[in-house]
Order: structure tokens, then sequence, then C-alpha cells
């Protein structure tokens, strides 16, 4: 069996350690014996994402937005078409915002999303942005579980039809709000960084097993040893006076 990642914007889209998920990604099929191969793609690159099982994006700040945006546009095709023949899909922070309408900077410019998705996001002022550690509860293809990450945001998504997660201490879509990301049965997106998947492994299988679904149908992956895993997700709830 194996897993092939499409890696994008890998030296742009990349904030407090996004680029783990991918190492974590990789570790934990290694363990298995699942092959998995991570291919890069950048602006003016050539790739097509329909070749691969998950397609990942980190997150990014305005800037790095601005610079990547129309690179992703012209991309839209081709990742609709990814889409079709069910890729699974990672965004984290500015790449969950870029696959929406369009996201909305302090200054009130205005960069085109993919528009897949209904959401939208519109910068709040300083007093209001999103900054922390966060803590949810989510439903992923049934499997119900507690996670953790940090969050540091100014837009504020709001429109989101099927989110992620429900917030159990932290903001999530909006300051001080009730939901977090977005999720259908293909695409994960959130604002938690920290990074994601090395936080959460239970929410790292589930992505490897949508990834893996494409190609080799349902598949059970074996149990690893995470004790460490969650303590450290234990010990961040604690702090945030989460339950376990
Ligand atoms: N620039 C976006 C915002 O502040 C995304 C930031 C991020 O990816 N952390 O809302």
């Amino acid at each position: 069996m194996n897993l092939r990642i499409l890696w994008m914007y890998h030296d742009l889209m990349d904030l407090y350690g996004d680029k783990g998920n991918i190492q974590v990604l990789k570790t934990r099929c290694a363990k298995r014996g699942i092959d998995c191969s991570v291919d890069t793609c950048t602006i003016g690159e050539k790739k097509d994402p329909a070749d691969y099982d998950l397609f990942f994006m980190g997150g990014g700040a305005d800037r790095e937005q601005n610079l990547i945006y129309e690179d992703l546009i012209a991309r839209k095709e081709d990742i609709r078409r990814a889409m079709d023949e069910r890729t699974a899909f990672l965004l984290i922070c500015g790449g969950y915002q870029l696959f929406g309408q369009y996201y909305r900077d302090q200054d009130g410019s205005e960069i085109q999303g993919l528009g897949f998705f209904d959401y939208y996001t519109i910068a709040a002022d300083r007093d209001h942005r999103c900054i922390g550690n966060i803590a949810v509860e989510t439903v992923i293809d049934g499997v119900s579980m507690k996670a953790v990450g940090f969050e540091n945001h100014g837009g504020q998504t709001q429109n989101v039809s099927s989110p992620f997660a429900r917030v159990l201490s932290g903001h999530g879509n909006m300051y001080r709000s009730e939901y977090e990301g977005f999720m259908n049965d293909q695409v994960l997106a959130t604002y938690m960084h920290g990074p994601l998947l090395p936080k959460n492994p239970g929410i790292a299988d589930q992505i490897i097993r949508r990834a893996l679904k494409k190609r080799s149908g349902e598949v059970t992956l074996a149990d690893l040893d995470d004790t460490l895993e969650i303590s450290a997700r234990n010990i961040m709830l604690d702090r945030l006076k989460v339950s376990h």
C-alpha cells in the first residue's frame, strides 16, 4: 500500500511548525509499512493534484497569501478534478481561508479564494485577533475525539456550513466563537497550527485513512503507541481547564 502526498507552497505557507504535519504522516505510515511519498509544489511549478491521495496546504500570513493566491486560482480546475477523483484535503489556516469565497484584510483589500465552499473571511481589528491555545471536540467519520492546537488569525470565517469541531476553549472560526474550521467527508480545514497532527495523532490517522481510501478503499490502521502524544495533549487540556 502506498500514500502519495502533494505539499502545496511548502516554501511559503508554513507557520508555527505546519511542516510537522508532513513529518507525522510519514512517520505513522512508515511504522505501519505504508510507503509514503511527498512531492512539493510551489508557484509556477507543474503538478497535477489528481495524481495524489492527499493535498496538504499549511498556513501563511496575509503577505504569503497575497503571493500565492493567483497561482492557486490558476489551478482551480485541476484541484476540482482532484476533488472529483476523491483526493483528501488537509488545509491549515491561510490555506483553509483560500478555499472559501474570499479573504478581506484589515485594510479592506480583498483576495479571491477558490470558491469551493460558501464561507468567507474578513479580518477583525487588532483587539479581536484570535490568538492562543485552543481545545476542540470533533467527530471525524464517526470517531469522536478532543484535540488541541494553537491559533493566530485576524480572519473571522463566516458562513461555514459544516464546521470541523466545537470549541471547548479558545476562539475558532471567529473571535470567541462556538465552532472551528470546516469539514466534509473529503476536506478537513482548520485554524489549528501547533502543528495539528503531532499534537493529535487521532486526527493524523483519520487523514491517512481518508487519503488511502482513494485507491485502497476502506482500510483499518494498526494501533500505534501514542502514550507520549496523549499525555502531552492531556497536559494542554488541563491547562485550558477542559476535561480529557
Ligand atoms: N492571514 C490570515 C489571518 O491572519 C491567516 C493567518 C494564518 O495562516 N495563521 O487571518
